[in-house]
């Protein structure tokens, strides 16, 4: 496991030279590993629960494509699904049979959804959930969390995480003054907030939209009752209360969060997992809510690649394949990572704080509980920025930024979180 020879030539050369065609040479932002000031690593292929670089490196990989790839990287039946349904062609603009199947799918496993939408990204997704807010409540103003991140949609790059706190940017120019107004972000966790600004702006509030697990300021778990009283507070101001579950969805439990938590939003988008590795997003809801967006009815919204039949075979195949024992294997599985993270802090006098919901897991460099965005700020960065120099030199591929989470992946073995156990203790001992 451990990487003393770590090679990165190759990579070097390819950053430098795409840094002259894409802008600061990745498709991404936090892909550069700009805020960690490591060189990128490009990598090759994927297999199971490792990935393996252009320099002939190879890593146990937590980051999974920032979440999708929850059955591990090139899965036998999505590659063989892939396969089967490339040469019958790759688009057509025209209704497949398998668009309903996977609207079935998702109708059956997710309980607020009775109408579903296909998109092609989390960014459609929770842009078009909140023109239909708007389009169904005809009001304007929406809320957000601080630290937490629904993609890059005007309207929801207030106070964001994951590449924007990794960043350390303030709100990004480009956004209107005019849209960002309509934008109250308020802390996680913080009922009282959310209750002195609807005793302000209830009537004007189109919806919440909430990461029912925050999953872009690290991993930071709901409070209990916190999910409730949002529910509670948008009914009673004919608000919609909008579940992001990008990152939660088929992530957490075979229900999504909104399952594990019982808690029923009005509108639910979907992405990452449901794609299977290929690029898809998705909102759904209540029939009455969805039933407004074009052609059944007058908010639009469209897609010359959405229900695109590659991404609905590797999506499909991917939700096929998670069952019950998968979940349970996940969480047990987090579980021991975590145990094992929380030794070696321990052992090695090193407060970390590490939060984990099923098979999400963030150690935060700090003592405080991290509730929020706020006190997920307390963590050490320059710990962090270490520690994941860490454990890219003892072949472990985490998040780079102390604001995402790692996720496990049914193909991690025992073996596989043993190893990110003791190379986790010798990172943290380096420091
Ligand atoms: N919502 C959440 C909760 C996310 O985590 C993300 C991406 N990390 C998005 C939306 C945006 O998704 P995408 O990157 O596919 O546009």
């Amino acid at each position: 496991m451990n990487q003393h020879q770590r090679k990165e030539e190759a990579s070097r050369n390819a950053f430098e030279e795409a840094k002259q065609y894409i802008p600061g040479g990745v498709n991404s932002p936090v892909r550069a590993f700009k805020s960690v000031g490591l060189t990128p690593i490009y990598m090759d292929r994927g297999e199971g629960s490792r990935v393996y670089d252009i320099d002939g490196n190879s890593f146990i990989d937590y980051v999974g494509s920032w979440g999708p790839l929850i059955m591990g990287h090139a899965h036998p039946a999505v590659v063989d699904v892939l396969r089967d349904t490339a040469v019958k062609g790759t688009s057509f603009g025209a209704p497949t049979l398998l668009e309903t199947e996977m609207a079935k799918l998702v109708c059956e496993r997710v309980p607020s959804i009775e109408v579903v939408r296909m998109v092609n990204s989390g960014t459609e997704a929770t842009m078009s959930a909140i023109r239909l807010a708007r389009g169904y409540t005809g009001r304007t103003k929406i809320i957000k969390f601080e630290g937490s991140y629904h993609g890059h949609a005007d309207s929801l790059l207030i106070k964001a995480g994951s590449g924007i706190a990794t960043l350390g940017l303030p709100d990004s120019p480009g956004v209107p003054e005019s849209v960002a107004t309509n934008t109250i972000a308020v802390p996680y966790n913080d009922l009282e907030s959310i209750e002195l600004a609807f005793e302000r702006f209830g009537e004007e509030i189109a919806a919440i939209i909430v990461e029912p697990v925050a999953g872009n300021m690290g991993v930071v778990p709901p409070a209990v009752g916190f999910l409730e009283g949002l529910r509670r507070v948008t009914s009673q101001y004919g608000s919609l209360l909008i579940f992001d579950e990008v990152m939660t969805g088929f992530r957490v439990d075979l229900h999504c969060a909104q399952g594990r938590y019982g808690v029923t939003p009005d509108l639910t988008c979907l992405g990452k997992v449901i794609g299977g590795g290929l690029p898809v997003g998705a909102y759904g809801g209540r029939r009455e809510i969805m039933e407004q967006i074009a052609p059944a009815g007058p908010i639009y919204q469209a897609g010359t690649l959405s229900g695109n039949p590659l991404a609905m075979a590797a999506g499909y195949t991917t939700l096929s394949l998670l069952t019950p024992e998968v979940y349970a294997q996940l969480e047990e599985r987090g579980a021991r990572l975590q145990a094992g993270f929380e030794r070696n802090s321990r052992e090695l006098g090193i407060p970390l704080t590490i939060n984990r919901v099923g098979s999400m897991v963030c150690p935060f460099f700090t003592e405080k509980e991290v509730v929020n965005f706020d006190t997920a700020k307390t963590s050490d960065l320059s710990r962090f920025t270490s520690y994941f120099a860490g454990m890219v030199h003892e072949g472990i591929s985490v998040p780079p930024s102390q604001f995402e989470g790692m996720f496990i992946s049914a193909a991690h073995s025992v073996e596989d979180i043993d190893a990110t156990i003791e190379a986790n203790y010798r990172a943290l001992q380096s420091l």
